[in-house]
């Protein structure tokens, strides 16, 4: 059996979901493909199509295992979670492009899923691999990226909110492309500092006698003494607004609107959360030097990784050949281009049996 799980791009409520608060990520058309087939011994065999490795573990030394830090974690943390597993042949290939913010983790984990015979649908095979990645590889993800690859919408943004758990989907204006422009740049920070970012949002929110930023006011930020607690909890209550305003300038098709909150969120990500990086706000600033070009700004954990773009239909080309340039100009990379499209999310995609 053969199961395809997307990959996202956030468009805008960037560390927002483990503070449960909002998000508007689109599911997209670049994912991971997991198929399962019967062994005769019992093992689970994993082959990773794009990394040209194979690799296999006793099904009865699962639940001892330790996490080995690297691909493999991501498929045995979702494997030890799925009680009465069969022997497996488990292949998984994948064209999202990996560590560059479109969650090729949370495409792996939930085919994978999917394919080991899961039972669970919806928010429950999201919590699913979203433990995998929590408790197995040791990030402390929030919902979002296992969310929106479960639950994608052909057609539309998916407004999340991390606390209800409740999604809408939100209809995007005709005439705007999307485009993910890959800075092929992630920097070691990333993983310690995601994991910072998420012991100072508690702080913050212990320090406000709450249980998550999700319910602090603006002013009570501002109340904050510890000035870097303060400017991290200063982005979260802003993001959580701009994902709300985004939501409702996207349905009234105001695009303007649109690209002035693109805007905003990446100021905050560089300024108050600091989580950009010198590649990344080239990047923004090139794009808004570029045709067509209606708002652009980081997506994904940090770091690196990729920027999502509006850009006016009928300007892609034009754009991208803009940005390219630029980017090569400036610090001699050349930077991949994806044009997404809001897609369906997790599914079967042979014949059922
Ligand atoms: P992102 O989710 O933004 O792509 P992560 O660091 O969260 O970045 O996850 C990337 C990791 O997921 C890779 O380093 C790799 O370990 C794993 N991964 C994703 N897709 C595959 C694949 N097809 N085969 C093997 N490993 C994969
Ligand atoms: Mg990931």
């Amino acid at each position: 059996m053969t199961f395809f799980a997307p990959g996202r791009v956030n468009l805008i409520g960037e560390h927002t979901d483990y503070n449960l608060g909002f998000v508007l990520p689109i599911a997209i058309d670049l994912g991971c493909r997991a198929t399962a087939e019967p062994l005769d011994s019992p093992r689970l065999e994993v082959h990773s199509v794009n990394r040209h490795e194979v690799r296999h573990w006793d099904l009865a030394a699962l639940p001892d295992l330790v996490p080995s830090g690297d691909w493999t974690d991501y498929v045995l943390g979702v494997a030890r979670l799925l009680p009465g597993l069969a022997p497996t042949r488990l292949t998984v290939e994948s064209n999202v492009p990996t560590g560059s913010g479109l969650s090729s983790s949370a495409a792996l984990e939930v085919s994978s899923a999917l394919a080991l015979g899961a039972a669970e649908r919806g928010i429950d095979l999201a919590r699913l691999c979203r433990r995998a990645e929590n408790e197995f590889v040791g990030v402390p993800c929030g919902i979002m990226d296992q969310y929106a690859s479960v639950a994608g919408v052909e057609g539309a943004a998916l407004l999340i909110d991390c606390r209800s758990l409740e999604i809408r989907p939100v209809p995007l204006p005709s005439g705007l492309s999307i485009l993910a422009v890959n800075s092929m740049v992630k920097h070691e920070l990333g993983a310690s500092a995601y994991s910072d970012r998420v012991r100072e949002c508690n702080e913050a929110a212990l320090s406000l006698g709450l249980s998550s930023l999700r319910d602090a006011t603006a002013a009570q930020v501002e109340s904050l003494d510890d000035p870097l607690i303060r400017r991290r909890a200063r982005h979260i209550v802003a993001e959580n607004q701009r994902v709300l305003d985004f939501a409702e300038a996207s349905a009234a098709g105001d695009r303007q609107r649109l690209g002035r909150l693109f805007a905003e969120s990446h100021l905050s990500m560089r300024d108050d959360y600091e989580i950009s990086c010198p590649e990344i706000d080239f990047l923004v600033e090139a794009a808004g030097r570029a045709p067509g070009a209606a708002g652009s700004r980081m997506t994904g954990g940090g770091f690196g990784g990729c920027t999502v773009n509006l850009v006016q239909a009928g300007f892609e080309e034009a754009f991208e050949a803009s940005v390219r340039q630029a980017y090569r100009d400036r610090f001699g990379i050349r930077c991949d281009v994806y044009r997404v499209r809001p897609s369906a999310g997790a599914r079967q995609i042979d014949k059922k049996t």
